[in-house]
Protein backbone atom coordinates (compact mmCIF):
# COMPACT_ATOMS: atom_id res chain seq x y z
CA UNK A 1 0.00 0.00 0.00
CA UNK A 2 2.64 2.42 0.33
CA UNK A 3 6.22 2.54 -0.66
CA UNK A 4 9.82 3.65 0.59
CA UNK A 5 12.68 4.42 -0.83
CA UNK A 6 15.23 2.54 0.93
CA UNK A 7 18.30 1.70 0.49
CA UNK A 8 19.00 -1.48 2.64
CA UNK A 9 16.83 -4.55 2.46
CA UNK A 10 14.92 -4.80 5.46
CA UNK A 11 15.97 -6.65 8.35
CA UNK A 12 13.72 -10.25 9.38
CA UNK A 13 12.10 -10.41 5.70
CA UNK A 14 12.61 -13.57 3.78
CA UNK A 15 12.44 -13.34 0.20
CA UNK A 16 10.40 -16.43 -1.26
CA UNK A 17 9.52 -15.35 -5.18
CA UNK A 18 11.44 -13.33 -7.63
CA UNK A 19 9.68 -11.48 -10.29
CA UNK A 20 11.26 -9.44 -13.10
CA UNK A 21 14.68 -9.59 -11.28
CA UNK A 22 12.72 -7.81 -8.27
CA UNK A 23 13.06 -9.78 -5.14
CA UNK A 24 9.41 -10.67 -3.32
CA UNK A 25 9.72 -11.00 0.04
CA UNK A 26 7.43 -11.25 3.36
CA UNK A 27 8.68 -9.20 6.88
CA UNK A 28 8.53 -12.03 10.05
CA UNK A 29 5.92 -9.39 11.71
CA UNK A 30 3.53 -10.91 8.63
CA UNK A 31 2.86 -14.15 10.73
CA UNK A 32 1.27 -11.89 13.46
CA UNK A 33 -0.57 -10.25 11.15
CA UNK A 34 -2.01 -13.67 10.15
CA UNK A 35 -2.49 -15.42 13.64
CA UNK A 36 -4.54 -12.31 14.30
CA UNK A 37 -7.09 -12.83 11.43
CA UNK A 38 -7.16 -16.34 12.47
CA UNK A 39 -7.79 -15.78 16.05
CA UNK A 40 -10.43 -13.49 14.81
CA UNK A 41 -12.05 -15.73 12.75
CA UNK A 42 -11.94 -18.21 15.32
CA UNK A 43 -13.53 -16.11 17.91
CA UNK A 44 -16.23 -15.35 16.05
CA UNK A 45 -17.20 -18.73 14.42
CA UNK A 46 -15.54 -21.56 16.51
CA UNK A 47 -15.12 -23.06 12.97
CA UNK A 48 -12.07 -24.39 11.48
CA UNK A 49 -12.81 -24.16 7.98
CA UNK A 50 -13.98 -20.63 8.27
CA UNK A 51 -10.46 -19.78 9.69
CA UNK A 52 -8.53 -21.78 6.46
CA UNK A 53 -11.01 -19.47 4.16
CA UNK A 54 -10.20 -16.57 5.97
CA UNK A 55 -6.40 -17.04 5.97
CA UNK A 56 -6.87 -17.81 2.00
CA UNK A 57 -8.50 -14.84 1.52
CA UNK A 58 -6.12 -12.74 3.34
CA UNK A 59 -3.21 -14.88 1.39
CA UNK A 60 -4.88 -13.82 -2.23
CA UNK A 61 -5.42 -9.83 -0.83
CA UNK A 62 -2.00 -10.08 -0.42
CA UNK A 63 -1.13 -11.36 -3.88
CA UNK A 64 -3.12 -8.05 -5.45
CA UNK A 65 -1.04 -6.10 -2.69
CA UNK A 66 2.53 -7.63 -4.63
CA UNK A 67 0.60 -6.69 -7.94
CA UNK A 68 -0.24 -3.18 -6.73
CA UNK A 69 3.77 -2.89 -5.71
CA UNK A 70 5.19 -4.45 -9.03
CA UNK A 71 2.97 -1.61 -11.28
CA UNK A 72 5.07 0.89 -9.24
CA UNK A 73 8.20 -0.90 -9.58
CA UNK A 74 7.83 -1.76 -13.20
CA UNK A 75 6.58 1.50 -14.53
CA UNK A 76 9.47 3.19 -12.22
CA UNK A 77 12.12 0.23 -14.42
CA UNK A 78 10.35 2.40 -17.19
CA UNK A 79 11.51 5.38 -16.24
CA UNK A 80 15.36 3.70 -15.45
CA UNK A 81 14.50 3.41 -11.73
CA UNK A 82 15.74 -0.05 -10.36
CA UNK A 83 13.66 -1.78 -7.66
CA UNK A 84 15.54 -4.09 -5.46
CA UNK A 85 12.84 -5.97 -3.42
CA UNK A 86 8.90 -5.58 -2.33
CA UNK A 87 8.37 -6.85 1.28
CA UNK A 88 5.20 -7.35 2.54
CA UNK A 89 4.29 -6.22 5.79
CA UNK A 90 0.88 -6.17 7.89
CA UNK A 91 0.35 -2.96 6.79
CA UNK A 92 0.57 -3.60 2.92
CA UNK A 93 3.73 -3.51 0.96
CA UNK A 94 6.76 -1.81 0.75
CA UNK A 95 8.78 -1.46 -2.78
CA UNK A 96 12.43 -0.58 -2.28
CA UNK A 97 13.47 1.72 -5.19
CA UNK A 98 16.14 3.23 -5.36
CA UNK A 99 14.82 6.97 -6.05
CA UNK A 100 11.30 8.17 -6.95
CA UNK A 101 12.06 9.94 -10.35
CA UNK A 102 12.75 13.69 -10.30
CA UNK A 103 10.19 14.54 -12.93
CA UNK A 104 7.08 15.12 -11.49
CA UNK A 105 4.71 13.91 -14.39
CA UNK A 106 7.35 10.41 -14.52
CA UNK A 107 6.57 10.51 -10.38
CA UNK A 108 2.89 11.12 -10.86
CA UNK A 109 2.75 8.18 -13.23
CA UNK A 110 4.89 5.42 -10.70
CA UNK A 111 2.49 6.46 -7.85
CA UNK A 112 -0.69 6.30 -9.87
CA UNK A 113 0.44 2.60 -11.44
CA UNK A 114 -0.08 1.01 -7.84
CA UNK A 115 -3.56 1.66 -7.39
CA UNK A 116 -4.68 1.11 -11.06
CA UNK A 117 -3.44 -2.26 -10.46
CA UNK A 118 -6.15 -2.78 -8.09
CA UNK A 119 -8.76 -0.63 -10.36
CA UNK A 120 -7.63 -3.23 -12.95
CA UNK A 121 -8.34 -5.97 -10.78
CA UNK A 122 -11.56 -5.19 -9.58
CA UNK A 123 -12.33 -4.61 -13.40
CA UNK A 124 -11.73 -8.00 -14.56
CA UNK A 125 -13.44 -9.70 -11.33
CA UNK A 126 -16.46 -7.65 -12.57
CA UNK A 127 -16.32 -9.16 -15.69
CA UNK A 128 -15.80 -12.21 -14.59
CA UNK A 129 -18.44 -11.84 -11.89
CA UNK A 130 -21.23 -10.21 -14.71
CA UNK A 131 -19.97 -13.04 -18.08
CA UNK A 132 -20.92 -16.20 -15.38
CA UNK A 133 -24.02 -14.41 -13.88
CA UNK A 134 -22.77 -14.91 -10.41
CA UNK A 135 -25.46 -13.38 -7.37
CA UNK A 136 -23.70 -11.44 -4.38
CA UNK A 137 -23.40 -13.53 -1.66
CA UNK A 138 -26.47 -13.59 0.97
CA UNK A 139 -25.59 -11.38 3.71
CA UNK A 140 -28.08 -13.08 6.03
CA UNK A 141 -25.64 -16.29 5.27
CA UNK A 142 -23.99 -18.33 8.33
CA UNK A 143 -20.94 -16.80 9.36
CA UNK A 144 -18.90 -19.54 9.47
CA UNK A 145 -18.82 -19.92 5.65
CA UNK A 146 -17.47 -16.20 5.93
CA UNK A 147 -15.55 -16.50 2.19
CA UNK A 148 -17.02 -20.06 1.81
CA UNK A 149 -19.10 -19.64 -1.77
CA UNK A 150 -17.16 -18.15 -4.52
CA UNK A 151 -19.40 -15.52 -4.81
CA UNK A 152 -18.79 -14.03 -1.48
CA UNK A 153 -15.10 -14.53 -2.16
CA UNK A 154 -14.98 -12.86 -5.06
CA UNK A 155 -17.14 -10.14 -4.02
CA UNK A 156 -15.25 -9.28 -0.97
CA UNK A 157 -12.04 -9.23 -3.32
CA UNK A 158 -13.65 -7.21 -5.81
CA UNK A 159 -14.59 -4.18 -3.38
CA UNK A 160 -11.59 -4.51 -1.08
CA UNK A 161 -9.50 -3.91 -4.40
CA UNK A 162 -11.58 -0.84 -4.89
CA UNK A 163 -11.45 0.09 -1.53
CA UNK A 164 -7.07 -0.30 -1.64
CA UNK A 165 -7.81 1.84 -4.98
CA UNK A 166 -9.27 4.64 -3.06
CA UNK A 167 -7.45 4.39 0.12
CA UNK A 168 -3.73 4.21 -1.49
CA UNK A 169 -5.25 7.71 -3.66
CA UNK A 170 -5.79 9.35 -0.30
CA UNK A 171 -3.51 12.85 -0.47
CA UNK A 172 -1.53 11.01 2.60
CA UNK A 173 2.22 12.01 1.53
CA UNK A 174 4.53 9.17 1.39
CA UNK A 175 1.29 7.32 -0.12
CA UNK A 176 0.78 7.06 -3.52
CA UNK A 177 -2.28 9.84 -3.16
CA UNK A 178 0.34 12.07 -1.77
CA UNK A 179 2.94 11.70 -3.79
CA UNK A 180 0.74 12.09 -7.08
CA UNK A 181 -0.06 15.62 -4.89
CA UNK A 182 4.12 16.02 -4.52
CA UNK A 183 4.09 15.81 -8.32
CA UNK A 184 1.32 18.41 -8.47
CA UNK A 185 2.76 20.96 -6.43
CA UNK A 186 6.53 20.37 -7.90
CA UNK A 187 5.22 21.69 -11.00
CA UNK A 188 4.05 24.58 -9.85
CA UNK A 189 7.15 25.15 -6.72
CA UNK A 190 10.48 23.88 -6.01
CA UNK A 191 10.55 20.21 -5.36
CA UNK A 192 11.33 20.38 -2.12
CA UNK A 193 9.05 22.95 -0.99
CA UNK A 194 6.43 21.02 -2.38
CA UNK A 195 7.73 17.91 -0.54
CA UNK A 196 7.29 19.89 2.87
CA UNK A 197 3.92 20.91 2.08
CA UNK A 198 2.93 17.41 0.90
CA UNK A 199 4.34 15.79 4.17
CA UNK A 200 2.50 18.51 6.17
CA UNK A 201 -0.81 17.60 4.56
CA UNK A 202 0.04 14.11 5.05
CA UNK A 203 0.93 13.97 8.94
CA UNK A 204 -2.27 16.03 9.17
CA UNK A 205 -4.04 13.16 7.24
CA UNK A 206 -2.11 10.32 9.32
CA UNK A 207 -3.64 12.10 12.67
CA UNK A 208 -6.88 12.12 11.07
CA UNK A 209 -6.52 8.61 10.28
CA UNK A 210 -4.97 7.61 13.50
CA UNK A 211 -8.64 8.75 15.67
CA UNK A 212 -10.63 7.05 12.79
CA UNK A 213 -8.48 4.16 13.40
CA UNK A 214 -9.03 4.10 17.02
CA UNK A 215 -13.02 3.44 16.89
CA UNK A 216 -12.88 0.91 13.29
CA UNK A 217 -9.39 -0.74 13.38
CA UNK A 218 -5.94 -1.15 14.71
CA UNK A 219 -4.19 -1.92 11.99
CA UNK A 220 -5.24 1.62 10.29
CA UNK A 221 -4.00 2.97 13.53
CA UNK A 222 -0.94 1.16 12.67
CA UNK A 223 -0.84 2.64 9.07
CA UNK A 224 -1.60 6.20 10.31
CA UNK A 225 1.87 6.17 12.79
CA UNK A 226 3.73 4.88 9.55
CA UNK A 227 2.60 7.59 7.66
CA UNK A 228 3.48 10.30 10.27
CA UNK A 229 6.97 8.97 10.34
CA UNK A 230 7.26 8.51 6.93
CA UNK A 231 6.56 11.69 5.87
CA UNK A 232 8.71 13.73 8.56
CA UNK A 233 11.86 11.83 7.82
CA UNK A 234 11.83 11.78 3.51
CA UNK A 235 10.84 15.59 3.85
CA UNK A 236 13.81 16.22 6.26
CA UNK A 237 15.79 13.92 4.01
CA UNK A 238 14.68 16.54 1.35
CA UNK A 239 15.36 19.22 2.95
CA UNK A 240 18.86 18.33 3.84
CA UNK A 241 19.46 16.85 0.17
CA UNK A 242 18.20 20.59 -0.95
CA UNK A 243 20.30 22.74 1.56
CA UNK A 244 23.72 20.25 0.18
CA UNK A 245 22.97 21.24 -3.29
CA UNK A 246 22.91 24.96 -2.44
CA UNK A 247 26.63 24.80 -0.62
CA UNK A 248 30.00 23.96 -1.70
CA UNK A 249 32.26 23.06 1.42
CA UNK A 250 34.11 26.32 0.75
CA UNK A 251 31.03 27.72 2.52
CA UNK A 252 30.52 24.94 4.92
CA UNK A 253 34.37 24.90 6.25
CA UNK A 254 35.89 26.86 9.02
CA UNK A 255 38.84 28.46 7.31
CA UNK A 256 40.27 30.16 10.29
CA UNK A 257 41.74 26.55 12.57
CA UNK A 258 44.64 25.68 14.28
CA UNK A 259 47.06 23.06 12.44
CA UNK A 260 48.82 21.23 14.93
CA UNK A 261 52.09 19.50 14.37
CA UNK A 262 53.69 16.11 14.87
CA UNK A 263 56.19 17.47 17.04
CA UNK A 264 53.85 19.69 19.44
CA UNK A 265 53.32 18.21 22.48
CA UNK A 266 49.33 17.13 23.65
CA UNK A 267 49.56 20.31 25.89
CA UNK A 268 49.28 22.64 23.10
CA UNK A 269 45.89 20.83 21.91
CA UNK A 270 44.65 20.83 25.36
CA UNK A 271 45.59 24.74 25.66
CA UNK A 272 43.44 25.78 22.27
CA UNK A 273 40.88 23.27 23.73
CA UNK A 274 40.40 25.93 25.99
CA UNK A 275 41.59 28.94 24.66
CA UNK A 276 39.76 28.45 21.51
CA UNK A 277 36.04 26.71 20.11
CA UNK A 278 37.98 24.40 18.55
CA UNK A 279 37.75 20.98 19.74
CA UNK A 280 39.03 18.65 17.01
CA UNK A 281 42.17 19.04 15.27
CA UNK A 282 44.05 18.27 12.41
CA UNK A 283 47.67 17.22 12.70
CA UNK A 284 50.84 17.66 10.13
CA UNK A 285 53.72 14.84 10.57
CA UNK A 286 56.67 15.87 9.78
CA UNK A 287 56.14 13.88 6.55
CA UNK A 288 53.70 16.07 5.55
CA UNK A 289 50.95 13.28 6.11
CA UNK A 290 47.85 15.02 7.80
CA UNK A 291 46.27 13.26 10.84
CA UNK A 292 43.20 13.67 13.02
CA UNK A 293 42.89 14.30 16.74
CA UNK A 294 39.47 14.53 17.60
CA UNK A 295 38.59 15.31 21.50
CA UNK A 296 37.95 12.00 22.57
CA UNK A 297 41.07 10.28 21.61
CA UNK A 298 42.96 13.79 23.58
CA UNK A 299 41.33 12.78 26.61
CA UNK A 300 41.87 9.33 26.12
CA UNK A 301 46.23 10.17 24.96
CA UNK A 302 46.04 12.45 28.62
CA UNK A 303 44.93 9.69 30.76
CA UNK A 304 47.27 7.15 29.47
CA UNK A 305 50.29 9.37 28.44
CA UNK A 306 50.63 12.58 30.47
CA UNK A 307 50.36 16.26 28.49
CA UNK A 308 53.81 15.82 27.82
CA UNK A 309 53.58 13.17 25.10
CA UNK A 310 54.71 14.31 21.45
CA UNK A 311 51.59 14.01 18.85
CA UNK A 312 53.59 12.46 16.44
CA UNK A 313 54.05 9.21 18.69
CA UNK A 314 50.36 8.59 19.49
CA UNK A 315 48.80 6.26 16.80
CA UNK A 316 46.30 9.25 15.39
CA UNK A 317 43.87 7.70 12.19
CA UNK A 318 44.68 9.52 8.87
CA UNK A 319 42.75 12.66 8.52
CA UNK A 320 39.93 11.72 5.68
CA UNK A 321 40.50 14.69 3.22
CA UNK A 322 37.41 15.99 0.48
CA UNK A 323 38.19 18.62 -2.25
CA UNK A 324 37.07 22.01 -2.12
CA UNK A 325 34.83 21.77 -4.97
CA UNK A 326 33.26 17.81 -3.90
CA UNK A 327 29.38 17.78 -3.69
CA UNK A 328 28.26 18.42 -0.03
CA UNK A 329 25.95 15.34 -0.37
CA UNK A 330 29.14 13.37 -0.94
CA UNK A 331 31.27 15.00 1.94
CA UNK A 332 28.19 14.15 4.57
CA UNK A 333 28.29 11.27 3.58
CA UNK A 334 32.01 10.69 4.46
CA UNK A 335 31.95 12.55 7.50
CA UNK A 336 28.96 10.05 8.62
CA UNK A 337 30.85 7.12 7.40
CA UNK A 338 34.43 7.39 9.75
CA UNK A 339 34.47 7.71 13.07
CA UNK A 340 36.03 11.20 13.28
CA UNK A 341 34.06 13.93 14.25
CA UNK A 342 36.17 16.31 11.03
CA UNK A 343 36.82 15.91 7.75
CA UNK A 344 39.66 18.76 6.15
CA UNK A 345 39.19 20.46 3.01
CA UNK A 346 42.18 20.06 0.44
CA UNK A 347 42.50 23.18 -2.53
CA UNK A 348 45.19 21.71 -5.00
CA UNK A 349 45.90 19.42 -2.58
CA UNK A 350 46.52 21.77 0.67
CA UNK A 351 44.74 21.89 3.38
CA UNK A 352 42.07 24.83 3.85
CA UNK A 353 39.50 24.34 6.01
CA UNK A 354 37.81 21.36 8.34
CA UNK A 355 34.24 20.67 8.43
CA UNK A 356 32.87 19.63 11.38
CA UNK A 357 29.30 17.61 11.10
CA UNK A 358 27.82 20.37 13.03
CA UNK A 359 28.40 22.97 10.66
CA UNK A 360 26.71 20.71 8.14
CA UNK A 361 23.79 20.96 10.67
CA UNK A 362 23.86 24.63 11.06
CA UNK A 363 23.87 25.13 7.16
CA UNK A 364 20.79 22.96 6.87
CA UNK A 365 19.00 24.73 9.98
CA UNK A 366 19.87 28.60 8.68
CA UNK A 367 18.46 27.09 5.24
CA UNK A 368 14.67 25.52 6.88
CA UNK A 369 15.29 29.18 8.54
CA UNK A 370 15.04 30.83 5.32
CA UNK A 371 12.56 28.68 3.57
CA UNK A 372 10.18 29.63 6.36
CA UNK A 373 10.52 33.17 5.98
CA UNK A 374 9.99 32.72 2.24
CA UNK A 375 7.28 30.57 2.40
CA UNK A 376 6.09 32.66 5.00
CA UNK A 377 6.45 35.81 2.70
CA UNK A 378 5.01 34.49 -0.16
CA UNK A 379 8.28 35.75 -2.08
CA UNK A 380 9.90 33.95 -4.67
CA UNK A 381 14.26 34.56 -4.68
ZN1 LIG B 1 1.28 2.05 -3.79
Amino acid sequence: MTDRNTSVTMKWSFRFARVAGIDIAVHATFALLLGWIALTVWRTTQSGSAVLQGLAFVLTLFACVVLHELGHALTARHFGIRTRSITLLPIGGVAAMEKMPEDPKQEMLVAIAGPMVNVAIAIVIGLWISLNNIAPPDVNADTSQLFGSPAAFLYSLLSINLILAIFNMLPAFPMDGGRVLRAALAMRMEHHLATIRAAKIGQSMAVVLFFLGFFYSPILMLISVFIWFAAGAESGAEQLRHSLNRVSPRQAMISRFDLLHGGDMLQRALDLTLQTDQKNFPVQFADGSLHALSQKDMLAALRSDGEQVRLHSLSLPPLECCDIHEPMEQVLDRIQHQSNPIIGVTDEAKLCGVIHLENIMELVRIDEARDAWREGSGRTL
